[in-house]
């Protein structure tokens, strides 16, 4: 090296072949020349290549991860118009609501349905449409937190809806909702019902059914979280997994009882990020009228999604044509036999029995048999600097991937990086 350090624009072309747009090669060079470390710029341009949103292949056995975009969703649309606000019979203006909705509530047995940008503005929604300057009467078991910041008191308070807790942490009763609605200086507009999802409470427990609450004159709107759209799975060839017992499905809280159903899209749903809100039309028409549901609505390209993912539920062709379902559902010896097939190709690895997760806080505790390949050592930098890269996770000083949430169609790119590690 010269005594001289380089020039920003000499070293930002030098490193032109980590494969970013001039300005942030000039960055990374700028970077390096501040610290008094030209030869740096390379692996700071990597580090912002690194923050870029990519393709990655999830080796985590954790089917919807919170950290890898939930339910993983194929898409590709042309750059055509869409009929996204225009109805095609009439040629007039319509609503980017009808078409998804429809299918939506059909889809789980409801009157209507209403979609925004994820679950947590479906509940904000429903409380400031519905309960606004009101009270809400909610479980003091069910007043939880339920992973980046959604906690209900919290939501309560910014929809501006008044949170009444009944009962105690580990038991609510029916008596408990009554009282609360009958007391004089209470003006309760909605009981809120949420399912914990990310956590379980064993023993001494007692929460009120859907059904029991239904008969207490106040609309029970039910915060189911994972969007299980019918408990029988009817898209499953087997029906519904040992894995989903207990899970909360849309079509049996709505049978149940509830005047309202929420939920997310990308979890058990198995689509694009979103959130739902599913039950009385007379309901669903004063939330989609209030002002917060136009600041919530999402774009066309999640819609267009949105429509593919529920033809495929009323099609039954889910199992196949969701990621989330097709990942679930495969058997362990079509598992097995892809393992076989990676480790012959690559020469390394041993099968191994392993356990995957739906995710997303689906299914609390609950797990998945399944099949991965273990390495000895902690291979995880290696892979996840693979391109696309590869998350895996380590146990005992060994690395493991899990087959269940890798697409068969990127084994190969699995087999090629495990031929790289020494
Ligand atoms: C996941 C979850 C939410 C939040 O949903 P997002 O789609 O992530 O906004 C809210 N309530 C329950 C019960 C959940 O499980």
């Amino acid at each position: 090296m010269s005594k001289h350090p380089p020039s920003v624009d000499s070293l930002a072309r030098s490193i032109e072949h980590v494969g970013l747009p001039h300005p942030l090669l000039v960055d990374a060079a700028r970077q390096a020349i501040a610290e008094g470390n030209p030869e740096r710029a390379q692996d700071i341009a990597r580090g912002i290549a690194q923050c870029l949103l990519v393709p990655v292949i999830n080796g985590t056995g954790v089917i919807a991860h919170t950290n890898l975009g939930r339910s993983p969703v194929a898409h590709t649309q042309t750059a055509r118009a869409q009929n996204l606000e225009f109805d095609l019979s009439t040629g007039q203006r319509g609503s980017r609501q009808s078409g998804i909705g429809q299918l939506i509530a059909r889809a789980c047995g409801a009157q209507a349905a209403l979609v925004v940008n994820n679950n947590a503005a479906a509940v904000m929604l429903v409380l400031a449409a519905l309960a606004h300057d009101r009270d809400v009467v909610v479980s003091r078991g069910e007043s939880v937190e339920i992973g980046g910041g959604f906690r209900v008191p919290e939501v309560m308070e910014q929809s501006g809806a008044r949170l009444v807790d009944v009962g105690t942490t580990n038991r609510t009763r029916l008596g408990d909702y009554r009282k609360a609605i009958e007391r004089k200086s209470n003006d309760v507009a909605l009981i809120l019902k949420v399912h914990p999802s990310n956590y379980r409470v064993e023993g001494f427990v007692e929460e009120t059914p859907v059904d029991q609450l239904a008969t207490l004159g106040v609309p029970v709107v039910s915060d189911i979280g994972s969007g299980l759209l019918d408990a029988a799975c009817p898209w499953l060839s087997d029906g519904p997994p040992a894995w989903l017992n207990g899970e909360p499905a849309a079509r049996q809280t709505l049978a149940a009882g509830a005047d309202l159903v929420t939920f997310s899209g990308d979890k058990l749903l198995g689509g694009p990020q979103s959130g739902f809100i599913v039950g009385r039309s007379d309901l669903i028409k004063t939330c989609s009228e209030h002002p917060l549901a136009r600041a919530l609505r999402p774009g066309g390209l999640v819609l267009a999604s949105l429509h593919n993912t529920m033809m495929s539920y009323l099609a039954r062709t889910a199992q196949s044509e969701i990621p989330f379902w097709r990942m679930a559902s495969i058997s362990i010896d079509a598992l097995g036999k892809r393992a076989e097939a990676i480790i012959q190709s690559c020469g390394r690895g041993r099968i191994i029995n392993c356990d995957s997760l739906p995710g997303a806080g689906s299914a609390p505790g609950i797990s998945i048999k399944s099949i991965g390949i273990t390495l000895d050592g902690d291979h995880l930098t290696m892979l996840r600097n693979c391109n696309p890269a590869i998350i895996a996770r380590v146990k005992d000083n060994s690395t493991i991937i899990d087959l269940r949430t890798i697409d068969p169609s990127d084994d190969a790119l699995v087999a090629e990086a495990f031929k790289k590690i020494l």
